[in-house]
C-alpha cells in the first residue's frame, strides 16, 4: 500500500506514444543558451541543489525512524503515526527524485544531475526496505481487527482516512500464503524474470534484421526504429520488404521464442495458482480490482464492431488503389501504416498551439481551462529542445510539485496534440492532488491514458470545427480512426491472442511454434476478414510483441481509448452534467477502485455498452470520412 509500481512508473511517466524524434540538422542550442520562459520552472520544487542536498541529508536519516514501528501495528494510536510517518516520508523521496530527474533530463550529458538523480533512486529503494516488514504484518493481523481499528472511514482526521487503503490490503489477503511459502515465492519472482529477459536480450541484441529495399532503391538495413518508417513509406515494395524482412527475421526463430513464450505463460499459471486464483487472467486483473467480465466485454464489443472495422479497411484499399498505390489492387498487411491522406502542411507555433489548446477545453468548464492557462503561463512546461535534453515527450511531477511536462516542440500538428496529450496528464495530476490527501494523490496505470485521449478528442472536434481546409479535415478524421485501430482493434486482438494461449495452456495444450501461430492467424483473419490480402506471414507476429512478457496488459489500452471516447462524447452532448463527472473523475486520485471512478464518471466498464459508445465514435468518423472521401458513404 501507498507505494506500489504504479506510482513510481507515474512519476517517471514517460509518453512515447505520441513523441517522434526529431530529425533537426541544425545545431542545438546548448542549455543555458534557451529563454527562460521556454524552460519549466523548477523552483517551487526546490530554491537550488544546496536545498536538494539538506532534504536529502535529512531523510536519509528519517527513514530509519520507520522500523521503530515494527511488531506495533496493532495499537491503534502507533498505526496511525506510522501511516503519517510513512506517507510524509514517501512524499518527500518522491520530491527529491522529481527534481534530480528533471534536471538530469534537461541535459543527459550533465553527470552531477546524473550521480544527484541515482542517489534519489537508491534512497527510493532504502525506503522500499525500510518498510517492506509492515505490510506482511497487516495481513498477519486478523481481518476483523484491523477492520475494527480502521473503523468505517468516517474518521477522515484519523484512521479512517486509511480505509481504502487497507481493503486494497485486506483484498490481497486470500491470494497471501504463509510465511514459508511467501518466501519461496519471493524469490521465484526472480526466476520468473527468465523470459522476459530473454526475449529483450534476443529482440535488442542478437536477433538478426537482414538488408530491405529502401526509398532510394538501395538495399539498407532494418532496425527496430526505421521499420514503422519503411511501413509508411509511399513504395510499395519498401513497405513489403521491410514487413517481409521483420517476419522472416522472427520466424528463423520461431522455436526459440514460441518456447520462451510458453515459459512466460507458465509462469504466469503458476503464478496463479500458487496464490489461489482461478486463472492466470484473474490473478493479472485482482490488483486492479477489475473484474475477468471487463476484458471478456471488451472482445466481445471489438467482434460485435468488426464489420465497421472492415469498412474501413474497405476505405483504405479503395483510396490507395485510386492513388496507384497497390499495384495489384490488393490490401496486404503492409499497406496498413501508410497514410491514406497525404501528410499537410500545418505549420503552427508553440504560442498557437497553446491557444489552440486552451479553447479546446473550453467544454471542461471554466475552471479547468483557467488552471491550465496559468499553468502554460506560469512554466510548467520545457518546451524547446536543447543539446542533451531527453527525447520525447512526458508529465511528471508529485504531490506537491507542479506537474511538469517536457516537450521538444516542432511546430506541427503532431506536436499540438503531444501538448494537450500531455497536458491532459497533468491536469488530472493537478486536480487529484489539489482534492486528495497524499495518500490517494496518485492514480493508477488503468485510469492514466483516459485524461489524456479526452484532450486529444476535444482538440480534434474543435479543429473539426474550426477548420475549413477539406485535406485538413481529412487528415485530422483519418488521425482518429487510425487511433481506433491500432489503439482499440489491433490491441483488443493481443488482448484475446493471451486470453486463448493462457487458457490453452491452462488446459493442458502444448503452446509450440505452430500452435502459437495459427492462434494469430485465425485472429488476425477474424479481424481483418476478407479486406486483408491472406498473407501467410502475418502468422509469426505474436513473436515480436514485446508486451506479452508483461501478461494482460495490452488491454488498457484498449479500455483507455474506449473510456477516454466515451467520455468526451457525453461532455460534447450532454455539457454540465457530463463535465462534472469528469471533473469529479480526476478529483478522485486513487481513493477509490479505478473500475469505481470510471463508473461514476459516466463509463462503466462491467457493462457492453460503454465500449460500444465508444465503437459508435468511431462509426461516426468512418461516415464523416467517407463523405469527405466522396466514397460510399451511409
Ligand atoms: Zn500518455
Amino acid at each position: 500500500m501507498g507505494h506500489n509500481i504504479f506510482r513510481w512508473t507515474l512519476i517517471n511517466g514517460i509518453d512515447g506514444e505520441n513523441s517522434k524524434m526529431s530529425m533537426v540538422a541544425g545545431a542545438l542550442p546548448a542549455r543555458k543558451e534557451v529563454a527562460e520562459d521556454l524552460k519549466w520552472d523548477l523552483s517551487p520544487v526546490y530554491k537550488d541543489d544546496t536545498a536538494w542536498e539538506a532534504d536529502f541529508a535529512s531523510v536519509a536519516i528519517a527513514l530509519k525512524e520507520l522500523s521503530r514501528y515494527k511488531g506495533t501495528l496493532a495499537d491503534k494510536e502507533q498505526l496511525l503515526q506510522f501511516f503519517r510517518l510513512r506517507d510524509k516520508l514517501a512524499q518527500q523521496v518522491e520530491t527529491l527524485y522529481v527534481y534530480s530527474h528533471l534536471r538530469a533530463d534537461e541535459d543527459t550529458t550533465n553527470s552531477h544531475y546524473q550521480a544527484m538523480n541515482d542517489r534519489a533512486l537508491a534512497l527510493y529503494t532504502q525506503f522500499g526496505e525500510e518498510q517492506s516488514w509492515a505490510n506482511p504484518e497487516l495481513l498477519a493481523m486478523d481481518e476483523a481487527q484491523l477492520r475494527g481499528i480502521v473503523g468505517d472511514g468516517s474518521d477522515k482526521a484519523g484512521l479512517g482516512l486509511y480505509r481504502q487503503k487497507i481493503d486494497e490490503l485486506l483484498r490481497q489477503k486470500q491470494h497471501v500464503r504463509n510465511p514459508e511459502i511467501e518466501e519461496l515465492l519471493a524469490q521465484y519472482a526472480q526466476v520468473a524474470q527468465g523470459p522476459r529477459t530473454v526475449f529483450t536480450m534476443l529482440d535488442n541484441a542478437d536477433l538478426k534484421l537482414p538488408q530491405v529495399l529502401g526509398e532510394d532503391g538501395e538495399m539498407s538495413q532494418l532496425t527496430h526504429g526505421n521499420y514503422i518508417v519503411y511501413l509508411q513509406s509511399r513504395d510499395w515494395k519498401v513497405r513489403k520488404s521491410a514487413y517481409l524482412g521483420m517476419m522472416s527475421a522472427f520466424e528463423s526463430m520461431r522455436n526459440t521464442i514460441a518456447a520462451n513464450y510458453a515459459s512466460q505463460v507458465k509462469t504466469n499459471i503458476f503464478e496463479a495458482r500458487a496464490r489461489n486464483y482461478k486463472s492466470a487472467l484473474e490473478a493479472a486483473l485482482g490488483p486492479d480490482n477489475v473484474p475477468v467480465s471487463v476484458y471478456h466485454n471488451l472482445i466481445e464489443s471489438a467482434h460485435r464492431y468488426l464489420p465497421v472495422l472492415r469498412r474501413y479497411l474497405d476505405l483504405r484499399k479503395k483510396v490507395l488503389a485510386q492513388a496507384g498505390e497497390l499495384p495489384d489492387g490488393k490490401l496486404h498487411m503492409w499497406d496498413l501504416y501508410v497514410p491514406v491522406i497525404k501528410d499537410v502542411q500545418y505549420d503552427i507555433a508553440y504560442g498557437d498551439a497553446c491557444k489552440k489548446v486552451l479553447a479546446s477545453v473550453n467544454p471542461l468548464g471554466m475552471q479547468y481551462a483557467q488552471v491550465l492557462a496559468k499553468g502554460l503561463g506560469s512554466r510548467w512546461i520545457d518546451v524547446v529542445e536543447n543539446k542533451g535534453k531527453r527525447s520525447g515527450a512526458y508529465s511528471s511531477g508529485c504531490y506537491g510539485t507542479p506537474p511538469y511536462m517536457l516537450l521538444n516542440w516542432q511546430d506541427n500538428l503532431e506536436n499540438m496534440f503531444t501538448l494537450a496529450h500531455e497536458a491532459g496528464h497533468s491536469m488530472h495530476s493537478w486536480f487529484t492532488r489539489d482534492n486528495q490527501p497524499y495518500v490517494y494523490g496518485d492514480y493508477t496505470i488503468f485510469v492514466a491514458e483516459v485524461a489524456s485521449t479526452c484532450n486529444e478528442a476535444l482538440l480534434t472536434h474543435h479543429l473539426l470545427q474550426e477548420e475549413i481546409d477539406d485535406n485538413l479535415r481529412a487528415y485530422l478524421i483519418n488521425h482518429q480512426l487510425e487511433a481506433f485501430r491500432t489503439t482499440f482493434f489491433r490491441q483488443t486482438l493481443f488482448a484475446e491472442f493471451e486470453m486463448i494461449a493462457h487458457r490453452d495452456a491452462e488446459n493442458g495444450v502444448a503452446l509450440t511454434a505452430d500452435h502459437l501461430s495459427k492462434i494469430f492467424l485465425d485472429l488476425n483473419k477474424k479481424y481483418y476478414g476478407e479486406m486483408v490480402e491472406d498473407d501467410d506471414a502475418v502468422k509469426i507476429e505474436w513473436a515480436r510483441i514485446p508486451h506479452f512478457y508483461n501478461s494482460f496488459y495490452v488491454y488498457k489500452y484498449a479500455t483507455g481509448i474506449s473510456a477516454a471516447t466515451a467520455l468526451s462524447r457525453q461532455i460534447l452532448q450532454e455539457g454540465q452534467p457530463a463535465c462534472e463527472r469528469y471533473l469529479g473523475f480526476l478529483k478522485k486520485g486513487s481513493s477509490d477502485y479505478s473500475i469505481n471512478i470510471l463508473r461514476d464518471a459516466g463509463v462503466d466498464l462491467a457493462e457492453p455498452s460503454s465500449i460500444d459508445q465508444a465503437l459508435d465514435v468511431f462509426e461516426d468518423f468512418l461516415q464523416q470520412f467517407e463523405r469527405a472521401l466522396g466514397q460510399g458513404g451511409k
